[in-house]
Order: structure tokens, then sequence, then C-alpha cells
């Protein structure tokens, strides 16, 4: 094995011997590790928070998607709470491959709870056209009650949730004391879709303005 001719070459140095400039070298490297990580640690922190709060966003774009399908199939009308997640999870079924698990639609990475499901359905809405009037007078009491079918949140984030879970939500205090704001982007944040079809999102700060409002 060759090794190189050693080049002779004098350097100044610091009149310090190797153990010293040994232990002085890892002093700093450890020095500016510790550094890094400081700076470093929030901005990472963050990008998870964004990360988790995305999927939370694309699961209840998923489910928004779902119930838009259904509601072209059954002449424009939201699901029935009772089954409002079976049918949505048969839709999302239907436009995946097979063995896919589109079950993970239905949880927030933040909901550690044993539960399948994050989120819970507007009873309030069930079974009410956006565009069709009904005959039926109870849906036209709720349609009145509710002032804006579209922009009443259908589906909210509620973490622990069951299957199919559903509480009737006639204004936003009821939403405020039932929605779970687990993600911290700073503000306390959670995802839910208006009837009209959109994925949004709503920060405690929000709930607390929107309280006694009508949707
Ligand atoms: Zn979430």
């Amino acid at each position: 094995m060759h090794r190189m001719p050693d080049p002779g070459v004098r350097r100044a140095t610091l009149r310090l011997g190797a153990r010293e400039r040994y232990w002085l070298q890892w002093g700093v490297v450890a020095l500016i590790c510790a550094m890094l990580a400081v700076v470093l640690k929030p901005m990472l922190d963050h990008l998870i928070q964004v990360r988790e709060f995305q999927s939370c966003q694309t699961n209840v774009y998923k489910i928004s998607k779902a119930v838009a399908m259904y509601c072209q199939e059954w002449d424009d009308s939201l699901p029935q709470a009772a089954n409002w997640s079976d049918v949505a999870l048969g839709f999302m079924d239907s436009t995946s491959g097979t063995g896919f698990k589109v079950e993970k639609y239905m949880k927030c990475p933040l909901d550690h709870s044993p539960s399948v499901s994050s989120y819970l359905f507007n009873s309030a809405v069930q079974g009410l056209s956006l565009t069709v009037r009904s005959a039926n007078a109870q849906q036209e009491a709720s349609r009145r009650r509710l002032g804006h079918v579209a922009q009443t949140p259908m589906v909210i984030e509620r973490h622990g949730s069951a299957a199919n879970a559903s509480a009737p939500m006639w204004d936003w205090s009821e939403v405020h004391a039932r929605m779970t704001l687990p993600h911290s982007l700073p503000e306390a944040t959670g995802s839910y879709i208006q009837a009209g079809g959109r994925p949004w999102r709503r920060t405690g700060e929000d709930l607390a303005l929107l309280r006694d409002k009508r949707f």
C-alpha cells in the first residue's frame, strides 16, 4: 500500500498539542450542532404540523368528493346521518384501486384514539337538497332554520368519533362545543366541510367570534 509522501509544508499553528486540538475541534462541532438544533427544531416541528394538517385536509377533501357523488345519484340530496360515513366510504372505494384502504381517510393523523373516525356529521342537513326545494315540510323547516344550507358545516373534525357519528348543529355555538382543534399552525385549527362541498378549516378564535351566529 502506498502512502502519500509528506509534503513537508510548514503551517502556522496554534501552540496546542494534538490532544487539545482534538478536543477543541469536537467542542466546536458540538457547539455548532447544539446551535443548529435550537434554530431548526421549531421549524421542523412546524413542518410536521403542516404535513399532518395537510393530510387531515386531504381526508375532508376526499369525504366531500364522495358526498358529492352521492348527491349526484340521489336527486342532489345530502346523505342521511344514520349511514353517512358508510355511504362516503362506499363511493371512495368505487374510485380507488382494489386493496386500497379508504378507511384511512376517516382518521386524522393526530387522532390517537382507538375509534374508527375523526369526523362528525351535522344531522341538521341530512337529506337536504342544495338546489331543489323539497315537498317534505320537515326538510323545508330545517332549511329555513339554517338560513344558508350551502355554508352550513356538514362534517366537522371531532376526534374519537364512531362510524356514522352525527349530532344536530344549528348554529356556530353548537359547532364550537363539539369541534376538535388539534392542529397548531400555531393557532388551534380544525377541518370541516361545508354542505355546499367546500373543504375548509376554522381556528378557535374564528369559532369564538362566530359564537351565537347563524351559518
Ligand atoms: Zn385533523
